[in-house]
């Protein structure tokens, strides 16, 4: 699925809440930085961001329809190919301080760029090629191999830390000024916006890359957002609030399944009969938070060891019960 398909079904899924709920400019903004901020928190640990970044770039998505940025398009517009400064690729920025290295005068640039985008387009067509987020990805490696080697051997990832809440900081300065001006001027601010948001996406792509080099980044927010709301699990959400919403990717067939394997259990242990109780409650009352407490009684009475659920992965439910079913 392409980057603009994901953009609509993340539309479709999120349309009538954000509407309902009067969803904003700062709202989207805030849990940008926040999903974020919690995934480079995971990197930072050595963990997998992927939930993290997966939400992000839906609340990416969700700015992006505020102000009706087609983040696809956008981002070849953005970086046709080449470094938007240095219109280089490999990227020679270092070299040139984010002047052309092409020897063509500044004013020229705007020029450049709109036929390097178009050029650039013309390619993409023939070669039929597919813009997914893999895409994106291995696309701003390609222009900015410095990323990695940064990355592997001097910063980690700090320098990507850095630069996406540089990048952040700009998104709300350039939309703030967007919101102020009437709405005949307004166009002649959108492409602030479009830039930044761009940037962010491009930091963000390439920093979940590196963390996770053997991850196919489409296919895991495919399965995150698959159609539903991974928080109520509906084809068009309906959380009272997003607030608690984090890490509830756990489904009632889900939860069924790891009951049904627990009831084959032969033990003296006492803590079963509670624990099959916990679930019995949880799968009659449907909540979210007793399932979670449920799985966290499970690990905990199989490995007697406690690790944290929110670090499950989508599509690793069968690793966890093949996990489980080894210990039984
Ligand atoms: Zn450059
Ligand atoms: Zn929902």
């Amino acid at each position: 699925m392409t980057i603009q398909e994901n953009q609509e079904k993340i539309k479709n899924i999120y349309k009538e809440i954000n509407q309902i709920n009067g969803h904003d400019h700062d709202f989207f903004f805030g849990y940008l930085t926040r999903t974020i901020a919690s995934g480079f928190k995971k990197i930072h640990k050595g963990f997998d961001p992927s939930e993290k970044f997966s939400k992000g770039i839906a609340y990416l998505f969700g700015l992006c329809e505020l102000c009706g940025i087609d983040l696809e398009s956008s981002f070849l517009k953005r970086f046709p190919n080449c470094c938007p400064y240095c219109l280089a690729s490999p990227c020679e920025c270092y070299l040139t301080n984010k002047k052309s290295a092409l020897n063509i005068p500044q004013r020229k640039y705007a020029e450049e760029l709109e036929w390097k985008y178009l050029h650039f387009q013309q390619t993409l067509k023939k070669e039929e090629r597919i813009i997914d987020f893999d895409y994106a990805a291995n696309f701003i490696h390609k222009i900015y191999p410095l990323n990695k080697i940064y990355w592997d051997l001097f910063h980690g990832p700090e320098f990507h830390i850095l630069k996406c809440f540089e990048e952040l900081g700009e998104i709300q300065e350039a939309y703030s000024i967007y919101l102020s001006k009437d709405d005949s001027r307004k166009s002649d601010y959108l492409n602030q916006i479009q830039d930044e948001i761009c940037d962010l996406f491009a930091w963000l792509i390439s920093a979940w890359r590196l963390q996770c080099p053997n991850l196919n980044i489409t296919e895991f927010f495919e399965k995150m957002y698959n159609g539903n709301c991974p928080s109520c699990n509906q084809e068009h959400c309906i959380c009272k609030n997003r607030n608690n919403s984090s890490d509830m990717l756990w489904r009632k067939e889900e939860i069924e399944n790891i009951y049904a394997t627990l009831t084959k259990i032969t033990s003296d242990d006492p803590r079963l009969p509670q624990l099959l109780k916990l679930y019995n409650d949880a799968l009659l009352s449907n909540s979210h938070s007793e399932f979670k407490r449920c799985l966290k009684e499970t690990i905990a009475f199989l490995s007697n060891s406690k690790f944290s659920l929110a670090d499950k992965y989508v599509d690793d439910l069968d690793r966890q019960l093949q996990l489980i079913k080894e210990k039984i």
